[in-house]
């Protein structure tokens, strides 16, 4: 179909099919050429096509740009190979590649086919009004793949390791039919924390990126299998019900809602371990002392449900007050001593209130594993004593305290804080820091933050924990006194 071809544009797309069509014996200098290729920038596409004489086929390779550019020719077609090409190689950079082909006739359309033919292009149509969409895809293929290299490579340097190491490694991932393997796959979501608590120190601006490829390559791994959809309950029969319907093992985790990264973490490590995810979502008022935030504590249960299916939950347990505390409901699970230090000590009749309504939560769902934060480390404390004093079988998993990049436990109340008071809670996290209660004693004496307490506890892991006023909200936090302090 095309004897004769005039590129426009010796850059490096020009410069490859040029060679090509040389090759194939295509004449590159007619006078009047069958085809005019413009190889040139997107955006002086438009005026080099107006500059042009009517008569022969004119083209354009741009990805991005819509055929009406290349006006007022009408025997016209765009041709993109969706390839990247550099200028130190030749023709054989097309060699394999696919080209989308848009045309708006059926002539314009073997014309592109014929074309991609000669270059030794795998065609495929693309719509003209598709094309931004389908350039937003090779862009995340090829210019973001740069992106994230550069990322990885940023870590392997401060971890002292060759960045250039990773590319062989990107390149098997390709061959291999981006087969998912990895911590995710494997569900190892204590890895997964501990790459972000890493991060956060190291590399704190590449922490939200992580996060979302984090998020994202999970939800990759749950879709693997096909699910029933979540399932939304407020009764306990219903629960109950729903659960029978269920196979396997059960984790439960329990959680007053408003969910941040922090119960995101316990709903991915419940999901790779169970066959059936349950997920409460109770602003449990038995755990709140009058005057305490009960009534104002942030609630988003849409946005919350959303969260739960995305992250694979298979029911979600949603009661209203009055169905765990009916009228008549008396009974209350006291852990006495572990239960009135620390926390209890400033907030009494908070662990009765979280043993209750736990207690219920497990004769209810009658979990096999049921998932705690360590960011509220006596809470797992009270709950072990509970179990173990109630002969109850319920295993208890506990996750890492997830922080945000600046080091702050991520926590609900933390929406509660101006910035000004955001700035100054970060005085908490650097104190428990330290490991020591006096000097952290001191630090948060000095950035003027009221402290309810703050001392070693001897938990299983001990720990040093604190309690803290900025402004009207309090915060806790802990650190493991036996793990290594992050360099
Ligand atoms: P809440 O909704 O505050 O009752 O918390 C529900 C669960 O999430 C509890 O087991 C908490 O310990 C856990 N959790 C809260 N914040 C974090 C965090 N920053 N990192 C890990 N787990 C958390």
């Amino acid at each position: 179909m095309f004897d004769s071809v005039q590129v426009v544009g010796a850059g490096r797309v020009g410069s490859a099919l040029a060679a090509r069509l040389a090759e194939r014996g295509i004449r590159l200098d007619a006078d009047e050429p069958d085809l005019v290729l413009l190889c040139v920038p997107d955006r002086a596409i438009a005026e080099v096509a107006r500059s042009v004489a009517p008569g022969p086929w004119i083209a354009h390779v741009s990805g991005a740009t819509p055929l009406a550019a290349l006006d007022p020719h009408e025997r016209r077609f765009g041709l993109h190979p969706l390839q990247t090409f550099t200028r130190s190689r030749g023709a054989e950079q097309l060699d394999g590649a696919f080209a989308a082909v848009t045309a708006e006739t059926d002539e314009a359309r073997a014309a592109g086919l014929a074309l991609a033919g000669l270059l030794g292009l795998q065609p495929f149509p693309l719509a003209d009004d598709r094309r931004v969409l389908y350039h937003a895809g090779a862009a995340v293929a090829s210019n973001y793949l740069v992106t994230l290299r550069r990322a990885a490579g940023r870590l392997l340097d401060d971890a002292g390791a060759p960045p250039e190491a990773l590319d062989p490694l990107m390149r098997r991932t390709i061959e291999n039919g981006f087969e998912l393997t990895g911590p995710i796959a494997r569900g190892d979501w204590e890895t997964v924390c501990s790459h972000e608590t890493a991060i956060a120190d190291a590399e704190p601006g590449l922490l939200g990126a992580y996060r979302e490829l984090a998020r994202a390559t999970a939800l990759l791994a749950s879709r693997a299998e096909p699910r029933e959809s979540m399932v939304v309950t407020s009764t306990v029969d219903a629960t109950r019900q729903t659960l029978r319907r269920h196979g396997g093992t059960v984790g439960l985790v329990p959680t007053m809602g408003a969910l941040h990264e922090g119960h995101l973490s316990l709903l991915r490590a419940a999901r790779a371990e169970c066959d059936t995810v349950v997920m409460s979502l109770f602003v449990n008022p038995a755990q709140f002392a009058q005057g305490d935030d009960l009534t104002r504590y942030p609630r988003d249960e849409a946005r919350d449900l959303a969260l739960a299916e995305e992250h694979g939950v298979d029911v979600v347990f949603a009661p209203p007050p009055e169905e765990l505390y009916p009228p008549g409901h008396q009974t209350w699970i006291d852990v006495e001593e572990l239960g009135s230090t620390f926390e209890g000590e400033h907030r009494p009749g908070h662990f009765r209130g979280v043993a209750t309504v736990c207690c219920k939560l497990f004769g209810i769902v009658r979990p096999d594993r049921a998932y705690f934060g360590q960011k509220d480390a006596q809470q797992v404390e009270v709950l072990r004593r509970m179990l173990k004093d109630l002969f109850l079988d319920v295993e208890l998993r506990v996750l890492p305290t997830v922080r945000d990049a600046d080091g702050l436990a991520l926590s609900s109340r933390n929406a509660y804080l101006s910035p000004e008071e955001r700035r100054r809670a970060l005085a908490l996290p650097r104190a428990l820091a330290t490991r020591d209660p006096r000097r952290a004693r001191e630090l948060l004496s000095a950035d003027g933050l009221e402290v309810d307490y703050v001392a070693v506890a001897p938990f299983d892991p001990p720990v040093l924990a604190a309690a803290v006023r900025v402004g009207g909200t309090r915060l806790i936090d802990n650190v493991v006194l036996d793990e290594e302090e992050p360099a």
